[in-house]
């Protein structure tokens, strides 16, 4: 089923306090118009009371799709700097959901489940469309690495991000934006065959590979965020 409690939230416009339902867990299995709405940017958009200006609540959910094989933990853009802490209880939850510490049949869902955690609404989305599309997030966060040894001009800073955001006849669609505001500052089209490349290349790219799967935040920018976590020999 898919979980939803009442909170408040004020709006960033006029300031009044709005009661929203956010949704605790999302089966999208049950619930595939709670992904498309993810996908379409509409989930958990609603006007606000008092000035009609759209507001929208942090992702903070579970996202299950079994039928895709994958299992999310949304966190709030603004948590990633606590990244470690939060993969720590993410795997927490997990394992006694559908890992080691689950029953036995949810630890057969959990064998066909891809672990993730996410840091705001831009990463859920794409972690999704990726996973429609049938391209490997690591390979995903792979490309955005060589991209950016290619784009001299990136706008790469703290919390600024590049995410993908659509895969059309061109490529893959991307762009530079801000995680929090979700301030779209860049868009450019990617060929998907820079993919076929880092693919023909798996030596290559192994230790890099590694780096990015070492835990559920399959994301490059755990690349340059400090000390990280050490790989397991
Ligand atoms: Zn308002």
């Amino acid at each position: 089923m898919s979980l939803f409690m009442d909170m408040s939230i004020t709006c960033p416009n006029c300031g009044a306090v709005n009661r929203i339902e956010a949704v605790e867990s999302v089966n999208a299995d049950r619930r595939p118009d709670l992904r498309d709405a993810i996908l379409a940017g509409t989930f958990q958009v609603s006007p606000c009371e008092s000035c009609d200006e759209p507001v929208r609540l942090e992702p903070q959910f579970n996202y299950l799709d079994v039928s895709a094989g994958l299992w999310i933990a949304a966190y709030p853009g603004r948590l990633m700097p606590d990244l470690l802490e939060i993969e720590d209880s993410v795997n927490e939850v997990y394992r006694k959901s559908y890992g080691a510490g689950a029953m036995q049949s949810a630890q057969a869902v959990g064998e066909v489940l891809q672990k993730r955690l996410t840091f705001g609404w831009p990463a859920v989305r794409e972690k999704i469309l990726l996973r429609a599309e049938g391209i490997a997030d690591a390979e995903a966060e792979m490309l955005k690495l060589d991209l950016m040894r290619r784009l001299p001009e990136a706008p790469l800073a703290p919390g600024i991000e590049l995410r993908i955001v659509d895969r059309t006849g061109d490529g893959l669609v991307l762009i530079w934006v801000e995680t929090v505001s979700e301030t779209v500052l860049q868009e450019f089209t990617a060929a998907t065959a820079l993919l076929d490349e880092i693919r023909g290349n798996a030596e290559g790219w192994a230790p890099i590979r590694a780096a990015l799967e070492n835990g559920p935040f399959v994301d490059m920018q755990k690349l340059y965020m400090g000390e990280g976590r050490a790989v397991a020999e």
